[in-house]
């Protein structure tokens, strides 16, 4: 006799078995009690004595027992275990439960957020999202053999590290070595990725968390989120769009084959077009839109290389500019286009790529720049200072020593899995994210540090409620 997992009674008919789970309902008949025992692979009923009417659900059982078939008329068809229970013999409890704070056998939409993130782990009970963490690490898991089995390989990066300026405000760490100045948590490992292109990896790519102190959406965790962040050199942008299209059209299938994919090969529609049609560049393309199976991939190209510089771009040459970039600074401007670099910048295409799935934007990447003088002339076109293009030397240095064509991209792993699976937040695919408000689940980061720690960083708050 041995420890088993629920689902593997239902071939041990006859058997002595141990199982472990949570109680998850109880039907008291006064002399026999029937309970529902829950682990993570299933459910199964067990049957036991007076001492089960201690019991309470959510308690953490042993119950040692024989795994017998039900009579005909009491099998439920809805359940792998449904034509089986448990007989108890032993019964132990291990830890008691109290009343759980939020329901746990409904879907869970219908519970205020605020509650559901402050009591995480029990919302993690809840069928629906354990269901959509395990399908998270597949995909995951999918990601990593496929590029592996391509000749890629995994290297991470530092997460304490220096702005790349992806367009969004950088959270700040002080640092205590060097008073005064200040770590930034990274944006994407964009530049990482670049150097490592310079380094002679060829193929990289890593599952990466990302920071960015944005305001939150529905479609966007608050502070943190998860790329697959892939680069490779001496590549073409159709290599990339081709290995990012098999990538995913075999990992829906894999792992998500009740989706069906609109249309294959992905339709490649060109900026000026879909704003024209759609009057947005993430247009959901699905034939039928209240079909929850249906994935409508696409490609988005031919963008422009910048937009006009908007109040919100901040960050860029303080105003002074008129050029923001599309994506990022690092994209590459089309071939054809670069003399009008200097004639007409708004007119300059930009190698970029987007990756759109039923109205959402879930990846985006380019060719990127890798001559240094063109790097430069899109530093001032943005309206870079001196002091703003100093912060990039070491990537113009690097350039200087031998740098590979090279381009990539990052679909994000929470937004993809969110319009996958059809939810309506990106926080239903995480497992502790942030609030709305910025608050982390479980626990209520941020928090104040106490006086040594401001002192060891040489900080001092001002101005705070
Ligand atoms: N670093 C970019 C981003 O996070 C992706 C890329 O260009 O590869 O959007």
């Amino acid at each position: 006799m041995k420890k088993i997992s629920i689902i593997d009674t239902v071939d041990k008919i006859g058997r002595e078995v141990e199982i472990y789970g949570w109680v998850d309902s109880i039907r008291d008949h006064k002399k026999i009690v029937f309970i529902d025992l829950r682990d993570r692979t299933g459910i199964i009923q067990v049957v036991g004595g007076e001492n089960f009417k201690k019991l309470n659900t959510e308690d953490v059982i042993y119950i040692k027992g024989k795994v017998k078939e039900r009579p005909k008329n009491l099998i439920n068809p809805k359940i792998k275990t449904g034509a089986i229970e448990i007989e108890a013999g032993d019964l132990k409890i291990l830890a008691k439960a109290q009343a759980l704070p939020i329901p746990i056998n409904t879907d869970g939409y219908e519970i205020n957020e605020e509650m559901r993130l402050k009591y995480r782990y029990l919302d993690i009970r809840r069928p629906r999202l354990y269901k959509n963490l395990v399908l998270r690490s597949k995909t995951i898991n999918f990601i990593r053999q496929f590029l592996f089995d391509k000749g890629f390989i995994e290297i991470e990066t530092p997460i304490l590290t220096k702005t790349t300026p992806e367009g969004a405000r950088d959270f700040l760490v002080p640092s205590r070595l060097q008073k005064g100045k200040f770590y930034a948590l990274p944006q994407s490992p964009q530049q990482y990725k670049q150097l490592l292109m310079v380094a002679g990896v060829e193929k990289y790519f890593q599952i990466a968390r990302c920071f960015r102190d944005e305001d939150p959406r529905a479609d966007r965790a608050y502070g943190e989120f998860t790329q697959l962040d892939l680069e490779m050199s001496f590549v073409e942008q159709e290599e990339i769009l081709k290995l990012t299209e098999e990538l995913f059209t075999k990992l829906v299938a894999a792992i998500f084959p009740e989706k069906q994919i609109t249309q294959t090969p992905w339709p490649r529609l060109s900026h000026s077009s879909v704003i024209k049609k759609y009057g947005t560049d993430k247009p959901d393309l699905r034939k039928n839109k209240k079909d929850k199976n249906e994935l409508a991939f696409a490609w988005v190209i031919d963008y422009p290389l910048f937009t006009k510089q908007t109040e919100e771009d901040y960050f860029y040459g303080s105003g002074q500019a008129k050029f923001a970039p599309s994506h990022h600074m690092f994209t590459a401007p089309h071939p054809k286009d670069i003399p009008l670099l200097d004639q007409d910048p708004l007119k300059v295409r930009g190698l970029q790529h987007d990756m759109i799935l039923n109205g959402y934007e879930v990846g985006g990447g380019s060719i990127r720049i890798h001559e240094a003088k063109i790097q430069q002339k899109v530093f001032d076109l943005i309206g870079f200072n001196e002091d703003q293009k100093k912060q990039f030397n070491h990537l113009l240095e690097a350039f200087t020593y031998g740098v590979p064509p090279h381009g990539g991209i990052a679909p994000g792993i929470d937004r993809l899995l969110m319009a996958i699976l059809g939810e309506p937040s990106v926080r239903e695919v995480i497992a502790f994210p942030a609030s709305s408000g910025g608050k982390t689940a479980v626990m209520e980061a941020p928090s104040t540090a106490t006086e040594e720690q401001l002192k060891e960083l040489s900080l001092k708050i001002i101005n705070h409620k």
